[in-house]
């Protein structure tokens, strides 16, 4: 998408919190609540009819009967009920393509609440302070959100600058909506800087090939191995997080089976979601300015593809041929993921492209047993998850292993080994035959 003028359609999403009354609180939670019942509904429908009849037309018109039908479904907008269907049919698109497991029904409890306003025009963004915009939410009416960035809106906004849609989106924090927003820029200038190779390390958060390591300080395995999956809190809030888990364990001994949580239960839990949420937020926030600076910095840089889905899967093996080590390979595999390497992978891509940069991929089988000095692959080198030894009599490299592997990272990519150009998802699939999404 690139004019003659040297400019590049960008697009990307906004996110910010809302201030809602109770009261809209509550209109918007109806929506989302419908929209959850129209994908089970949605569902239902789809799986038991024969595939003749499965077509978009037919599930249109169910739609429609649904909402006439059920009167609390007439909650959510007509245009929100048409984008539940989108969403449903692109998540079988999804699964035909390998991309994703099948659609399944969504849970109350576990699924995240959302609405989506699929056009833009109805939100009618405007701008009324420093600190706070407009957004116009539909049976909801006009509410606030936070301003943090300059969005494309009123005069500024043309075809090509503008917000095309958003989604309602809630989390412990409440309501958030996320824009959609494409926008018209100038192309950036190739970069000129190094280049380097990262490893998703398990000592180092992100070890890099030039000794230039991320780290956030905070150790990903406490020291009996295990892995500390609250390393985002601080201490005192470490010991709340204890206390209230303790408080829920407590609480949930008096619950007769079938019976619902009290009230008292909900709300630790509400407490601990937002701790959870916090911590979730500091790591996104570091790795959001991690991949910044390395973008700015870096002209190259070479990642190894790791297929993270099938890692975890692995280590728990079948029923027929449990995996072996399965503990200690789960407390490895939740200390990668929540590293959250595949969102570290999807934030370099974008930011690369954003300053001229570029990001590639190299096969991973391998990188981190073979010594980067030498080039041998001898037994016994790794000595453990942190040490790397070279055990070939004629080099004895000896160095922190991931930075080890982070080498090697890089000396695939120049010896021309890199996979097609990493650019998200599509790269790294199996080709499979491509159903189409209606005639199934
Ligand atoms: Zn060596």
């Amino acid at each position: 998408m690139t004019s003659e003028l040297g400019l590049e359609k960008r697009q990307f999403g906004h996110r910010a919190r809302l201030a809602l009354s109770p009261a809209e609180i509550r209109l918007i939670d109806d929506q989302a609540h419908a929209a959850r019942t129209m994908w089970n509904c949605l569902h239902a429908w789809w799986t038991m009819l024969p595939k003749a009849k499965r077509t978009l037309a037919a599930a249109d018109a169910a739609i429609r009967q649904a909402r006439k039908e059920i009167d609390w479904l007439g909650a959510l907008p007509a245009q929100a009920a048409q984008a539940v269907l989108k969403t449903y049919f692109q998540a079988w698109k999804n699964c035909w393509e390998g991309r994703a497991e099948e659609p399944n029904f969504k849970a109350r409890f576990r699924s995240a609440m959302s609405v989506d306003v699929p056009q833009g025009r109805d939100l009618q963004v405007t701008r009324v302070h420093r600190r706070w915009g407009m957004v116009n939410i539909p049976k909801v009416g006009r509410v606030r959100f936070r301003w943090t960035r300059d969005l494309p809106v009123g005069k500024t906004a043309n075809a090509d600058n503008r917000i095309t849609g958003a989604r309602l989106i809630k989390d412990a924090l409440g309501w958030h909506v996320a824009f959609r927003i494409t926008t018209l820029e100038a192309k950036p200038e190739p970069h000129q800087g190094p280049q380097a190779g990262i490893d998703a390390g398990v000592t180092i958060p992100l070890a890099l090939s030039d000794d230039n390591h991320q780290d956030h300080g905070r150790p990903a395995r406490l020291p009996n191995g295990t892995s500390d999956r609250d390393k985002w809190l601080k201490a005192d809030e470490k010991a709340k997080l204890l206390r209230l888990e303790r408080q829920a364990a407590r609480l949930k001994q008096h619950r007769k089976p079938g019976q619902r949580s009290s009230n008292r239960l909900r709300a630790v839990y509400d407490q601990i979601g937002k701790l959870r949420a916090k911590a979730k937020r500091r790591a996104t926030d570091w790795q959001h300015q991690t991949t910044t600076y390395l973008a700015r910095t870096y002209s190259v840089l070479v990642v190894e593809h790791l297929d993270i889905p099938n890692m975890t899967k692995s280590a728990r093996g079948t029923i027929e041929e449990p995996g072996k080590n399965v503990k200690q390979k789960a407390g490895l595999n939740r200390s990668i993921s929540q590293e959250a390497w595949g969102r570290t992978v999807t934030m370099l891509t974008y930011k690369t492209a954003r300053y001229g940069g570029t990001l590639h991929k190299v096969p991973a089988p391998g990188t981190s047993q073979r010594c980067s000095a030498c080039g041998f692959t001898t037994p016994g080198s790794r000595e453990s998850q942190a040490v790397f030894v070279c055990k070939n009599p004629g080099c004895g490299w000896s160095g922190n292993a991931d930075h080890n592997a982070a080498r090697n990272v890089l000396h695939l990519y120049r010896m021309g080994l890199a996979l097609v150009p990493a650019a998200g998802r599509a790269v790294v699939r199996r080709p499979r035959r491509v159903k189409p999404a209606t005639a199934r």
